[in-house]
């Protein structure tokens, strides 16, 4: 089934320039580009982007990392979107990431990974609905 996804491109690739390379492997991937917005994170919108890992330790840090820079976020488009584009990120741990995802290419660590991706149809529908048509 044709679904929709959203992929962040995060401050850290966004400041090594990947931006580019990463919309043409997704559209390597059969992803067509739907939306684009260039944005800056403050910290109320990705509290509000990260809610549900409020209280976790990584959270101030990632909060931090989310607000050091320019993000990229890229509304996508393909059948089975949201599985697809996990698998072309690769794992949030670096020792579990496959060659040839986005994270394996360009991540720094485990923060400081490249890029997002939405979980779930309903986490895309959640994020697209906040980054497209909300306030940030
Ligand atoms: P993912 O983005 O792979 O779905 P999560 O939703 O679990 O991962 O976490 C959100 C983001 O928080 C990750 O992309 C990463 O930037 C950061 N993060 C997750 N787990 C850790 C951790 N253990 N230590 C530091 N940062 C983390």
């Amino acid at each position: 089934m044709t679904e929709q996804s959203l992929l962040l491109i995060k401050p850290d690739a966004v400041k090594k320039n990947h931006v580019g390379h990463i919309i043409t492997i997704t559209e390597q991937h059969g992803f067509t580009l739907k939306n684009i917005k260039v944005l800056q994170f403050d910290r109320k919108s990705a509290a509000e982007f990260y809610m549900m890992h409020e209280g976790k330790e990584f959270y101030e840090q990632l909060l931090d990392f989310m607000c050091s820079g320019t993000t990229v976020a890229l509304h996508l488009e393909r059948v089975d979107a949201v599985a697809k584009l996990l698998e072309l990120v690769g794992d949030t741990d670096p020792e579990k990431r496959s060659p040839n995802t986005i994270r394996a290419m360009f991540a720094d660590g485990v923060t400081k990974n490249a890029v997002h991706a939405s979980d779930s149809p309903l986490s895309a529908k959640r994020e697209l609905g906040l980054i497209f048509k909300g306030a940030f």
